[in-house]
């Protein structure tokens, strides 16, 4: 797969008994996929499609090596009557040219079933069950059960295996001081802690042979109090090495950290400079992972020396052909971090997809065949239900013409990429400007799409995309200057005074709340930057401190006055945000010093500000700038007018219900509905 602009990205690595065809890795992701009926005939099309997009190394969800390490009560565990089943994948994807090596996970205390077992009986603060502590014949088997599952998965025509040390499962318990508080042989000194990992990768080695791949994944960053320290990570490092392992992949992060390492607002390339020190510790490859999400990004870690290989897993996601277009030269749906579609999927018992990309994980429910008749086909409105509506439809050999009341494609994306932290927004819109023009779609831009302009388009369907406006709610005095809605405010932040008060608490009102306490206001795409991303969360960049963790900095300077009301009680605040998240956009502005008041009614606004109750109390907030973020409504009533023209008229997005609108649902939408027609 030569490419001159990728050398380093897509030059095989050799391993002494495997090469692997370039050096992206598929990383590992629970789909859900694994517990679903024909589980193992859709994981076969899922990772299928993914190695005939050309990724050199695809990793598994995270498979159990015994009962106790399962993650919740029917999650997958590696067993004889398991084998065939997985043949099924493997041989799916060896027919596409791929590779690909099942992880083995034991979850420790994360599991959620009651069989629950740690290196000490201590609870995770995310999980409320509490574990067993391992007997130490029990830590013995446990190392055995590793070893008989990597043959297993041998067996199964599995390329090799990655042992997940990483992200606060079991064996990240075992090596941290934090979880293991153990007196016997497996516990106390940071020698035996380490033990159980090398020990587990030394039988792996000793049970598949020498010409198995056996991947270590190593938690380089623990971002814990009582993680490892710097010397713990290589010593342990160097131990995997002599262990047996082929590759270290690394990971970032317990899941019970409170510091973003995945989410949208953690800069690309957040913690390749850890990966890099790792690398500097061992000979044998290692692997830079989390937020590496752009081919040009990838290319530069690798041409640099930093890492070896990068590990790319919602990346392939979002797009399963990252590698043959980064080879080829088109252009990539970047993953854009959002998690909305796929952690936050996966975390509330929902089958993963993408928000981008809602072909993933559907790949055998929702084939995209030609159409029976090609058509036609005018849609209004290029935001996201309408950009997903014109790819699918082109795709399938229809006629396309895009017409939009803007300058630009995108939507409300156009908006979204100016919060601090979602610059990647602005990559679906690049995305789609090159992907459309690559399908042959006729954009037309600033053109208002009525009646006539469509009948001279002569379409045999209409598909209205027109999207959604801010939603005026009904407060008497909204036509004073003071007063703003979401999208003039994100749009010229400049006019936004110093004293704000932003109504509406869902994800609009806290965008808007971190775009003003953002220091610089709006920044431009690109500009987050890693050195005081790590200092705002507490990330010890020198390393000297257990886990690399600081005392977090729970004060970030911002020079606006920022209240952010909600009718709903105080305790609801960031209820309806993103499940994996969310919760770091909170803290994101709290640190800044929002302020939130809940139970609000809303009175009026006149000359001394917006006069609300709060709970039985009467307050008036004498905000410079009012911002309304109170949702959303239909652009317009074009449909009454489009459906005199005689053809097929479908709504889609907001233009058909703007009340629970998000853009996964938008995404969702016109792809469902161009395949239909
Ligand atoms: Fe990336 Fe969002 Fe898709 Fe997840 S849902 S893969 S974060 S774009």
């Amino acid at each position: 797969m030569p490419s001159a602009t990728y050398p380093n990205l897509l030059a095989p690595l050799d391993l002494g008994h495997t090469v692997i065809r370039n050096r992206t890795l598929m990383g590992s992701m629970h789909t859900g996929l694994e517990e679903a009926p024909a589980g193992y005939e859709r994981q076969a099309a899922f990772f299928a499609a993914r190695a005939r997009g050309g990724v050199g190394l695809i990793v598994t969800g995270g498979v159990s090596p015994n009962a106790a390490g399962r993650l919740a009560e029917r999650a997958s565990v590696m067993t004889e009557e398991a084998v065939s089943g997985h043949r099924i994948i493997t041989q799916a994807v060896h027919a596409e040219g791929g590779k690909i090596v099942l992880q083995l996970l034991h979850a420790g205390r994360y599991a959620r079933h009651n069989e629950l077992v740690a290196p000490s009986a201590i609870a995770s603060r995310i999980n409320p069950l509490v574990p067993r502590a391992l007997e130490s014949e029990e830590v013995e088997q446990t190392v055995a059960d590793f070893a008989a599952a990597a043959l297993l998965a041998r067996e199964a025509g599995y390329d090799g295996v990655e042992i997940m040390g990483s992200e606060g499962y079991l064996i990240n318990q075992f090596t941290a001081p934090r979880t293991n508080q153990r007196e016997d042989a497996w516990g106390g000194s940071a020698e035996n802690r380490r033990r159980f990992p090398l020990e587990i990768v030394r039988r792996c080695r000793a049970a598949a042979g020498s010409d198995f791949i056996i991947i270590y994944r190593q938690s380089v960053l623990d971002l814990v109090d009582g993680g490892n320290s710097w010397d713990e990570i290589a010593d342990q490092a160097r131990g995997i090495e002599a262990a047996g392992a082929d590759l270290i992949n690394t990971g970032i992060g317990w899941h019970e950290a409170q510091i973003p390492t995945i989410a949208h607002m953690v800069p690309r390339g957040a913690f390749v400079w850890a990966v890099e020190k790792l690398k500097k510790q061992v000979t044998i490859p290692v692997v830079a992972s989390n937020r590496i999400n752009t081919p040009d990004l990838a290319e530069e870690i690798l041409s640099t020396g930093k890492a070896d290989m990068v590990s790319m897993a919602r990346p392939l996601l979002s797009d399963p052909e990252f590698v043959a277009k980064a080879a080829a030269g088109k252009p990539i749906n970047i993953c854009i971090g959002c998690n909305q579609a796929c952690l936050d999927n996966a975390f509330t018992g929902k089958l993963t997809t993408c928000m981008v990309n809602p072909f993933a994980c559907r790949e055998t429910e929702m084939p995209l065949n030609a159409a029976p008749a090609a058509k036609r086909i005018a849609i209004v409105g290029a935001g996201p239900a309408g950009l997903a509506a014109a790819s699918v439809a082109a795709q399938r050999g229809h006629n396309v013409t895009l017409i939009e009341a803007g300058e630009r494609i995108g939507g409300q994306f156009n908006l979204a990429c100016r919060i601090p932290g979602k610059e990647d927004y602005a990559e679906t819109i690049r995305y789609y400007e090159g992907h459309l023009r690559d399908l042959g779609v006729s954009v037309l831009l600033n053109t208002r799409a009525d009646a006539a302009a469509l009948s001279r388009l002569q379409p045999d369907e209409i598909i209205l995309a027109s999207g959604v406006v801010p939603r005026i709610p009904d407060i008497a005095g909204l036509d004073r200057a003071s007063v703003m809605t979401y999208e003039e405010a994100i749009a010229h932040p400049e006019r936004v005074g110093d004293d704000v008060v932003v109504v509406g608490a869902g994800g609009v009102g806290f965008d808007v709340a971190a775009l003003l306490l953002h220091p610089e206001g709006a920044c431009a795409p690109g500009e987050s930057d890693i050195a005081a991303f790590s200092h705002d969360w507490g990330i010890d960049l020198d390393y000297a401190a257990r886990g690399a963790l600081l005392q977090a900095n729970r004060k970030w300077p911002s020079r606006r006055t920022v209240y952010l009301l909600q009718r709903r009680d105080r305790s609801k605040f960031g209820a309806g945000l993103s499940k994996t998240r969310g919760w770091a956009n909170f803290l994101e502005v709290m640190y800044r010093g929002v302020q939130m008041i809940g139970n609000v009614t809303y009175k009026n606004v006149d000359d001394d500000g917006l006069h609300v109750d709060v709970g039985d109390e009467s307050r008036t907030f004498k905000a410079d700038t009012i911002i309304l973020c109170a949702g959303q409504e239909r652009a317009d009533e074009l449909l009454a007018e489009l459906e005199t023209l005689g053809v097929p008229v479908h709504c889609i997005g907001g233009a058909k219900d703007p009340r629970e609108l998000d853009a996964v649902h938008a995404f969702e939408d016109g792809t469902r509905l161009a395949l239909s027609i």
